[in-house]
């Protein structure tokens, strides 16, 4: 863990009492590594897993720059875009803007597929500061003319893993195209094989590295264990597990 404290951290002083009410005292390393370089606007490539804190470690500096120099929320026209690769991780994000974000005059909006966008247009049309999407909905709406990415101030990559495995990279690169050059770019990813490596390199100018998690960094004295099960099979085997009679403390993490 680090020695700083977020009062420590040239933070806006809303966002700072946000993190007062969530009890967040200390940063995380990832937070604590990466918030200083992204308030001075630095770009950024993170190799950072979920539980990290990764979220609020750009969530936090992004909410203070625009606390910072506020605007109109404009119709379809954001300052942030955070692209994520499934709508459960779009919806997370949000919440978590909503979180750091509540004592700021911010609206921020939900993009993602599966689901009418109706509702996602017409919250679009009221002005939005913050858009956190999938990459696949976000270039429908654009094409109708509901987005228009020119106002762009910071852009989010999150979880870029995942969204390449997805086969998302030419959507990423065109919804790219339609953004200014002149932006800030922070890019997460749990793991930095060469295809997210170069992509990172190609959306950052000379980025900050941080890396919160070191590869195969599993603790001393814990052994790893995977079993492949179909997703019915999963809850008889973990509870066939726990009736392991040596077992006393377990935690489960879903
Ligand atoms: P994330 O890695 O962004 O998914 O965050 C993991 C969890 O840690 C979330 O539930 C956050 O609310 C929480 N969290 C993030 N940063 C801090 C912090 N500095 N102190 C306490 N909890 C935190």
């Amino acid at each position: 863990m680090s020695d700083s404290r977020f009062e420590d951290l040239p933070l806006a002083e809303p966002v700072l009492r946000a993190l007062r009410e969530e009890n967040y005292t200390v940063p995380t390393p990832i937070q604590a590594r990466s918030i200083p370089a992204q308030l001075e606007g630095r770009d950024l490539i993170g190799c950072a897993q979920t539980g990290t804190g990764k979220t609020a470690a750009f969530a936090l500096p992004i909410l203070t720059h625009l606390a910072n120099r506020p605007q109109k929320p404009k119709r379809g026209r954001p300052r942030v875009l955070v692209l994520t690769p499934t709508r459960e991780l779009a919806i997370q994000v949000g919440k978590s803007f909503t979180t750091y974000g509540r004592h700021l005059k911010l609206r921020h909006s939900l993009v993602y597929g599966g689901v009418s966008q109706v509702p996602q247009t017409r919250n679009l049309a009221k002005g939005v500061d913050i858009l956190v999407a999938t990459p696949g909905r976000l270039l429908d709406l654009m094409s109708q003319g509901h987005v228009d990415l020119r106002e762009v101030e910071f852009l989010v990559l999150d979880e870029v893993d995942r969204m390449l495995d997805m086969g998302f990279r030419p959507q990423i690169e065109e919804i790219l195209r339609r953004m200014p050059r002149e932006r800030q770019t922070m890019l997460f990813s749990s793991t930095m094989p060469p295809a997210v490596h170069a992509l990172a390199l190609q959306v950052t100018r000379d980025a900050e590295w941080v890396e919160a998690t070191p590869e195969g960094s599993t603790a001393v004295g814990i052994t790893e264990r995977i079993y492949s099960v179909k997703p019915d099979k999963k809850t008889p085997l973990l509870l066939s597990l726990l009736d392991e009679p040596d077992w006393n403390q377990v935690l489960v993490f879903v």
